[in-house]
């Protein structure tokens, strides 16, 4: 049988307002049906007040952050500190943060190996310390000399090969957008999305940063819709100068949590800041800030 537009229309008018996720294993998920989603406010280390780890985590802990996000960068060499740290506690490690040697869309082999070995080694200890993943970009600019379509091709079979290890030490890459100012290869969170579709392996998912979205998205709602369960991390600052969120006049984040809700989110947000005021004092009012605006979403 085949339908026309009008008989299509029809027939989703009869259906309700539905809305296809793409990533949900094609269900639809009606508007206003109750989110399964959770709201689960993390902070990256080097943005937590503190003199040591346990100093951070004591003051997450108190100001209701339930992740803490850290560096890539000798996190090999960590891993028992980290989770020596963390006994006892109920914050747990988020997302890793990048930290990786190479670039993975180098035109340059070497430069290459040098990414994929590195990457290995950081998510082997992301997947010990119960990590949601190991954020990536591509390429910042200048990285490589590659065209888009070029690096694109060369991109999809090293994400197969990556989520293989991935899979098998149980964490994840997360593919990170960035603005057109650090990155022109990947900016907006539906082609790292579309990336993630077409490697096909469930431990390449992506995530997105609200600092770049400010300038590369044109809805924070449609862009984390198109990413559905693709999407496994979220980046928060303020969105004019990239500060702690609240620093920044209409600071709002509520189109893009309605998003997040609908998709049934159930990973963190992780601020990735700086902070104008004192941090003992800003960071606290970023997770009030974060709690009132997804309410209201
Ligand atoms: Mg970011």
């Amino acid at each position: 049988m085949s339908l026309d537009r009008r008989g299509f229309l029809k027939l989703s008018t009869a259906a309700g307002v539905a809305t296809m996720i793409p990533g949900c294993s094609m269900e639809e998920k009606k508007m206003g049906t109750p989110t399964k989603a959770i709201l689960k406010i993390s902070c990256q280390e080097g943005v937590a007040p503190g003199e040591t780890l346990t100093e951070k985590l004591d003051f997450l802990e108190a100001n209701g952050y339930v992740g803490i996000e850290i560096g890539g960068r000798g996190l090999v060499d960590r891993v028992e500190e980290i989770q020596k740290a963390l006994e006892g506690r109920t914050i747990k490690v988020s997302a890793i943060c990048a930290g990786f040697k190479g670039v993975i869309i180098s035109e340059k082999e070497e430069v290459r190996k040098e990414a994929m070995q590195s990457m290995k080694e950081i998510l082997t200890a992301a997947g010990a310390l119960g990590s949601t993943g190991l954020i990536i970009v591509p390429a910042f600019n200048g990285q490589t000399q590659l065209g888009h379509q070029e690096s694109r091709e060369l991109l999809i079979p090293l994400l197969q090969e990556l989520g293989v290890h991935a899979q098998s030490v149980n964490s994840r890459i997360l593919l990170e957008p960035l603005n057109r100012k650090e990155a022109h290869f990947l900016r907006q969170v539906a082609d790292a999305a579309a990336i993630c579709r077409d490697v096909n392996n469930p431990a390449i998912c992506c995530m997105g940063d609200f600092w770049h979205m400010t300038w590369e998205e044109t809805n924070d709602m449609g862009a984390f819709i198109s990413a559905g369960n693709y999407l496994h991390h979220v980046h928060i600052a303020s969105r004019k100068r990239r500060k702690m969120p609240g620093e920044d006049e209409g600071d709002n984040y509520v189109v893009g949590f309605k998003g997040l809700k609908m998709i049934d989110y159930q990973d963190y947000i992780s601020l990735e800041c700086g902070s104008v005021g004192d941090k003992k004092v800003t960071v606290p009012a970023a997770a009030k800030l974060i709690k009132e605006q997804w309410e209201m979403a």
